[in-house]
C-alpha cells in the first residue's frame, strides 16, 4: 500500500492520540502516505483529510480527546454514504484505513472492507466493551479518573456520614463501575449484565454494614442500569436515616491525559494495524489479550460475546462490607 488514511469515531477515548500518533509515524517510516480523516466517517465521505508528517503528530502522546475531531455520522451506514466514501477513497489513493473506535465504527470498518477499501479497527473506547479485547484504549484512563474523583467524594462522604449514590458511564456494559467500585471499596455496585433488586443489594446491604458499624456508603451505578441516582438517593436515605446525596460524574470521566497503560497499548496498536495494511490485511480489529496484542476477523470480532467476570463481582460484594 502506497497511501493510507486514519480516522477516530464514535466516542473519544484518552489515548486515541497515541494510536494515531503511532498510525502516522510507522506509515511513515515506512514510505507510506498517510491522510488524518477529520470528523470519523463524516471526514471520509466528504474528503476532509489532512496529510500527516511526522511532525504533525508532536506533542499528542499525552493529551486526551482526538485531534482528528471524532462524529457519529448516520450517513454512512446507509449504502449512499457508504458509496460515497468508497468513491472518495478512490479519488483520493487511499488503499487502506485505519478506524480508531468502538463496535459501531467497526460495523463501518467491515462494511467498507467488503466494498473494497481494506479496514483494520483499533478499538478505543473508555466502555472496555469489544468483545474480543480484554482492555480498549481510554478504559485504564477513565477507570483511574473514576477512581480519582470518588476517591474525592468519599472525603466530604466520610466527613458527613452520609451515603454517596455515584453514576459512572458504561452504558452497555459494567466494567468501569464494576472495577472501580472494587477499587474505591463501594458498598454496592449496579452493573447492567447482573440483575439486581434495590431492597436486597443497597439496602439491606447498607443495615448490615451499618450493624457492624460503618457509618459512610459508596454506591456505584453504571449508567447503563437505567437508575435515577437523585431518587435512589432520597429512597435509601428514607429507608436506612442515612443523609444521602447523588452524584452524575458525567462528562469528566471522559478526558484527561492517558495513562502510561494507554499510551503504551495505543502505540503498539497503531503500529501494528499498519503493518497489517503493509501486508495487505484489511478487515481486521487488532485486540489486547494478556498484554499481547493480536488481530481478529472483524465480522468474527462484532460476533463475540463478552461476559463480567463473576468472580470479581463476588470479591468486589463480599470485600465491601
Ligand atoms: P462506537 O464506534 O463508539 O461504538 P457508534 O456506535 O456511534 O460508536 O458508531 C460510530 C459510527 O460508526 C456511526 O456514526 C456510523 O457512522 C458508523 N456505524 C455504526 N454502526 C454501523 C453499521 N451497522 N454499519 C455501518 N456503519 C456503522
Amino acid at each position: 500500500m502506497k497511501t493510507i488514511a486514519v480516522l477516530t469515531s464514535g466516542g473519544d477515548a484518552p489515548g486515541m492520540n497515541a494510536a494515531v500518533r503511532a498510525v502516522v509515524r510507522t506509515a511513515c517510516e515506512n514510505g507510506i502516505k498517510v491522510y488524518g480523516v477529520v470528523r470519523g466517517y463524516n471526514g471520509l465521505i466528504n474528503g476532509d483529510f489532512i496529510e500527516m508528517d511526522l511532525r504533525s503528530v508532536s506533542d499528542i502522546i499525552n493529551r486526551g480527546g482526538t485531534i482528528l475531531y471524532t462524529a457519529r455520522c448516520a450517513e454512512f451506514a446507509t449504502e449512499e454514504g457508504m458509496r460515497r466514501a468508497v468513491r472518495t477513497c478512490q479519488e483520493w489513493g487511499i488503499e487502506g484505513v485505519v478506524v480508531i473506535g468502538g463496535d459501531g465504527s467497526f460495523r463501518g470498518a467491515r462494511d467498507l472492507s467488503e466494498r473494497g477499501i481494506p479496514c483494520v479497527g483499533i478499538p478505543g473506547t473508555i466502555d472496555n466493551d469489544i468483545a474480543c479485547c480484554d482492555y480498549t484504549i481510554g478504559y485504564d484512563t477513565c477507570l483511574n479518573t473514576i477512581m480519582e474523583l470518588v476517591d474525592r467524594i468519599r472525603d466530604t462522604t466520610e466527613s458527613h456520614d452520609r451515603c454517596s449514590v455515584i453514576e459512572v458511564m458504561g452504558r452497555r456494559a459494567g466494567y468501569l463501575a464494576l472495577n472501580s467500585g472494587i477499587a474505591c471499596g463501594a458498598t454496592a455496585i449496579l452493573i447492567p449484565e447482573v440483575p439486581f433488586d434495590i431492597e436486597k443489594h443497597v439496602i439491606e446491604r447498607m443495615k448490615k454494614t451499618q450493624r457492624a458499624d460503618k457509618k459512610h456508603f459508596i454506591i456505584l451505578a453504571a449508567e447503563g442500569v437505567g437508575i435515577d441516582v437523585k431518587a435512589l438517593a432520597e429512597d435509601i436515605e428514607k429507608k436506612t436515616g442515612v443523609e444521602s446525596r447523588a452524584t452524575i460524574l458525567g462528562h469528566t470521566q471522559r478526558g484527561g491525559y492517558p495513562t502510561a497503560k494507554d499510551r503504551i497499548m495505543a502505540t503498539r496498536m497503531g503500529n501494528y494495524a499498519v503493518k497489517l495494511l503493509m501486508q495487505d490485511i484489511g478487515n481486521r480489529v487488532v485486540a489486547a489479550q494478556k498484554e499481547e496484542v493480536l488481530d481478529y476477523d472483524i465480522f468474527e470480532a462484532l460476533n463475540m460475546k463478552k461476559s463480567i467476570d463473576m468472580n470479581l463481582y463476588n470479591v468486589a460484594h463480599e470485600v465491601s462490607i
